[in-house]
Formats: C-alpha cells, sequence, structure tokens
C-alpha cells in the first residue's frame, strides 16, 4: 500500500483549498473569493485500497513579510513543505508570474517530486494555449507531471490523484482509515463562522478579523457554541455588526446552518464582536489567537 504526504502550494487564491475539498469529498478548507482566506495549515486525508493521500493545505505564499501575519502565513506555509514526499504545485492559469518565480525557488529547495497542476481550466476559453506553456514548463524545471485541472469542477483530479499514489512511497497508513482531517471540531467552528464573515463582508474588513471559540460544549443533542470575533478598530466592529445588527445576523445564521450539517445536530451559537488593537501585526497576540507555527 502508498502512504505519504503531499504538499498543496502555490500563490493565494489559485484554488488550494477547493482542490483539497473536492478530493476529500468535504469541506474542511474554507474558501472564498478573497485572497488569504486559509491561515492554517490543515491536513485532509484521504484513504482508497491503493494507499492513503495525507494532503497538506497551506496558506498562499506571500511575497511581503512586513505585517506578522504575513510572517506567521509564509512559515505555515514553509512548515508544510518540510518532510512531504509529494508537492502539487498549482497555478491558476497558463502562466509563470512573477510571484511564482518566489516560490518556485522555495519549491525547489524542497528536493521532492513536483507536480504542476494548471487549475481553473474551466474558465479557460482559448485552450490552445496550454499545449505552449506545457512545453514551456517542462523545458525550464523536471516537473514530475503536468495537469491541467479543474478544482472547482472536478476536471482531471483522478489524473493528478493517481499520479500522486504513483510517487508515493509504500508503507501503512498514518492516520485510521475513517478519519479525513486532523483538526478537532472546535476549529472548523471558528473556520465556518470566518468564512461566512469574509463571503459576506467587503473590502479589507475580514483581514482584520478572527475568531475564537470560547466554549464549545455538547449537551445532549444540542452544541452550545460562543465565539468571540476580533477586530482591529472600532469602526470594524460597527461593520461587522452591521445596522441593526443585521450583518452579524446574518453571519450567524449562516454558519449555525452549515455547523448543525457538520455536526448533525442542534447548533446554539452565540457571536461577540470585540477590539483588540493591531492583534494581526503582534505576535504574541497572534499566538494566543491560534497562529502558532
Ligand atoms: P486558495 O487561496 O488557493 O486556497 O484558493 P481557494 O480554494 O480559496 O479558491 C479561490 C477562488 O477560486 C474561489 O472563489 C474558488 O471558487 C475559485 N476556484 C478554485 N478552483 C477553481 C476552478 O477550478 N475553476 C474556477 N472557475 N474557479 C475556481
Ligand atoms: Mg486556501
Amino acid at each position: 500500500m502508498k502512504a505519504g504526504f503531499v504538499a498543496l502550494v502555490g500563490r493565494p487564491n489559485v484554488g488550494k483549498s477547493t482542490l483539497l475539498n473536492y478530493l476529500i469529498g468535504q469541506k474542511i478548507s474554507i474558501t472564498s473569493r478573497r485572497p488569504q482566506t486559509t491561515r492554517h495549515r490543515i491536513r485532509g486525508i484521504k484513504t482508497t485500497p491503493e494507499g492513503q493521500i495525507v494532503f497538506v493545505d497551506t496558506p498562499g505564499m506571500h511575497v511581503s513579510q512586513k505585517r506578522a501575519m504575513n510572517r506567521y502565513l509564509n512559515r505555515a506555509a514553509a512548515s508544510a513543505l518540510v518532510d512531504v514526499d509529494v508537492i502539487v504545485w498549482l497555478i491558476d492559469r497558463p502562466a509563470w508570474l512573477p510571484e511564482d518565480e518566489w516560490i518556485f525557488e522555495r519549491i525547489k529547495s524542497a528536493g521532492v517530486p513536483v507536480i504542476l497542476a494548471i487549475n481553473k481550466v474551466d474558465r479557460l476559453e482559448e485552450k490552445s494555449v496550454l499545449l505552449p506553456f506545457l512545453e514551456q514548463a517542462a523545458a525550464r524545471y523536471a516537473f514530475a507531471d503536468l495537469v491541467p485541472v479543474s478544482a472547482l469542477k472536478g476536471v482531471n483530479l483522478d489524473v493528478l490523484e493517481k499520479k500522486i499514489l504513483e510517487l508515493l512511497p509504500e508503507g501503512d497508513p498514518i492516520y485510521p482509515e475513517d478519519q479525513i482531517t486532523d483538526k478537532p471540531e472546535r476549529f472548523f467552528a471558528a473556520e465556518i463562522i470566518r468564512e461566512k464573515l469574509f463571503r459576506t463582508l467587503s473590502e479589507e474588513v475580514p483581514h482584520a478579523l478572527t475568531v475564537e471559540i470560547e466554549q464549545f460544549k455538547v449537551e445532549g443533542g444540542l452544541t452550545r457554541i460562543n465565539a468571540v470575533i476580533w477586530v482591529e478598530r472600532e469602526g470594524q466592529k460597527v461593520i461587522v455588526i452591521g445596522r441593526n445588527g443585521a450583518v452579524l445576523k446574518k453571519v450567524g445564521e449562516r454558519a449555525r446552518r452549515e455547523l448543525e450539517r457538520m455536526l448533525e445536530c442542534k447548533v446554539y451559537l452565540e457571536l461577540w464582536v470585540k477590539v483588540r488593537k493591531g492583534w494581526s501585526d503582534d505576535e504574541r497576540a497572534l499566538h494566543s489567537l491560534g497562529y502558532v507555527e
């Protein structure tokens, strides 16, 4: 049997989390149209008769190291490259962008087989540009394979998975066969709330917030969840709450519905918005809010 670790890397927003969710067949990594949605390293485990693939989803790699949050995201992305057996490098168009150069250097130094996956081919109008690009990329580096895919529509993902399995070492499963992720339910509760905030709020507010679970208590057929949404400024608090609490209510409704589906029980969700000045540029605050890497 095959078993091993596969890192999903690439620029923010290329579809790494979408790919992970499709392959696992369940949403374990939150996604949105905004870059920097993924902030944590999340493992997604897929066990089939052929083997066990442990996918490591990562925050996108950021060229800028200025803010403490960006440094944390880069650490989380870089640490995901340590001790993996295969890297899947995702790009979202048949082009090698300047930011990719920086990522490429880091990938090369990992010294493991790299599959270049060109995602979002479903939105590619001119398919004829693919072949020349694949030839160009293959000339630049000895990729283990080059695979055009669509993580959203599930195009060619069976081919990608087969190739990954071929490259993995022989070994016993690393996780129990029925386990699909390494993170606890409490973690997903915070992530689901954060996803609804990312999808509801516009512009820079989502990046200034984080969600902390204060209580996660199972009481018979009910799960009681209290969460704090931390923002950086009073003005952001006003936006998150919305007129007469309308925004917070909508976010709470959407999150609760998804949590009930995930936990398969009734959920009582309470959300509070609080201000913690400059938390995202403060190493100690980041640490205490669960950004540990
Ligand atoms: P990540 O930052 O790399 O994890 O990217 P996400 O998985 O969060 O995806 C970013 C955005 O791209 C989301 O709006 C996805 O729905 C979208 N997306 C991901 N894969 C595809 C795809 O294959 N085709 C299209 N059209 N959109 C995609
Ligand atoms: Mg992501």
